[in-house]
């Protein structure tokens, strides 16, 4: 940490370009922990940053040591960004009635903000109960991730863990993860996060250097749903299509599935995998809950049937309860409602007339999903769903 109490009580911070000499005269001094009040010894070695740190492993609830060089960096920079920015940030604040310490502060447009630049991994269940601390005290945590913890697979597409999602902002139309990078001070972010499925991910990346960025860039509300990933979607839903029999488990319920309604993966309808809105709060792969669905509830109806809504959300939610169907945690995005997909997909199987709208929750078969009898039919059927796709993407 870069702020501890003096001997007289007063919060300090260590100086950012502090001379030798005085850091010398800093060092006679002593200083004591703002959380646990156990006193801190100033560590100030020839490479890292001069920072405070508790004497022994305590027990300190507000602390995360050993702090990396990257961390106090970014802290840093982030704080002084902040300044230049003439938003004033707080560095390392103890807050008693949390009994939490934000790495920095700021408070903008009557809203305060915990900024968190997270380097080293913690688990799921201290990173929720963080966010849920600030979120019961009115402050909004911004979670910041190492941008050298994140894993680039090819230009547009990202390998995200499962602890890598819950650093998600924004909203459920336009999900996006900052990451940050002290050395080359430059903030990226991806957006909008488009998952395939529960770790592939397809994303723009813009790359943004403090020194011509604006904070306000952190507290975006973005709500329009936007598909960009056309040929990457398209590309991987062939390779799932391939390869996806290959590691699945003899156990795994949604192979079970198939093969007892006399579908083959590889050949299963194109219809079925589609990216729509709201997809995000699904962890499992739309392959997977959109084939859900269709066995659920379309396979087996004749052309003219008709199909209550309800009945589709009582099916998908009992995948949910079965754990078939998961639903991704996203502590920082609200307003989450895993129907949302289920509609927007409805509305998409509409559009490509397979169903059509029967009056107010009802719906009625329009045409039967083809289900491919050679692979050249299944070529055919498959360009012309993502011609169709395309088209209403450029709408
Ligand atoms: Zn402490």
């Amino acid at each position: 940490m870069l702020t501890a109490r003096d001997v007289q009580g007063k919060i300090i911070t260590i100086p950012e370009n502090i001379p030798k000499e005085r850091l010398v005269e800093w060092q006679t001094n002593q200083y004591y922990c703002p959380c646990c009040t156990a006193e801190l010894i100033l560590k100030a070695g020839q490479i890292k940053i001069p920072h405070f740190a508790h004497k022994k492993t305590s027990a300190c609830t507000a602390s995360s040591e050993p702090e990396s060089e990257y961390h106090l960096l970014g802290k840093r920079k982030l704080f002084q960004w902040f300044v230049n920015n003439h938003i004033e940030p707080e560095m390392e604040p103890y807050l008693p009635e949390i009994r939490k310490r934000p790495d920095i502060l700021i408070y903008y447009k009557e809203q305060s903000y915990a900024i968190e630049f997270q380097c080293s991994p913690i688990s799921e269940e201290v990173f929720l109960s963080r966010t849920k601390s600030y979120q019961g005290a009115g402050i909004k945590p911004i979670w910041i991730l190492a941008e050298k913890r994140i894993k680039r697979k090819k230009t547009r597409k990202y390998s995200l863990s499962a602890f890598q999602w819950l650093f998600a902002m924004n909203t459920v139309q336009s999900p996006m993860i900052f990451t940050f990078c002290p050395d080359k001070q430059k903030l990226y972010m991806l957006e909008p996060l488009t998952p395939f499925s529960p770790r592939t991910t397809f994303s723009q990346l813009a790359v943004l250097p403090l020194s011509n960025t604006l904070p306000q860039i952190l507290f975006s509300t973005n709500k329009t749903w936007k598909f960009h990933f056309t040929e990457e979607w398209r590309a991987q839903r062939k390779s799932w299509a391939i390869h996806s029999v290959k590691t699945a488990k003899q156990s795994n319920p949604f192979f079970n599935g198939l093969y007892k309604n006399g579908l083959s993966p590889a050949w299963i309808p194109s219809e079925i995998g589609l990216p729509v809105e709201g997809m995000v709060m699904i962890e499992t792969s739309a392959v997977e809950w959109q084939g859900w669905i269709f066995m659920d509830c379309l396979q087996n109806k004749k052309i003219g049937s008709r199909i209550y809504r309800s009945q589709i959300y009582h099916s998908f939610q009992r995948r949910i309860s079965n754990g078939q169907i998961r639903l991704r945690t996203l502590p920082m995005i609200s307003a989450k409602n895993p129907f949302l997909a289920v509609d927007a997909y409805l509305t998409l199987l509409v559009k490509l007339e397979i169903l059509e709208f029967g009056g107010k929750g009802i719906y009625l078969i329009k045409n039967k999903l083809n289900l491919p009898t050679s692979s050249v039919e299944y070529v055919q059927l498959e360009s012309s769903i993502y011609s169709k796709l395309s088209e209403m993407i450029l709408l």
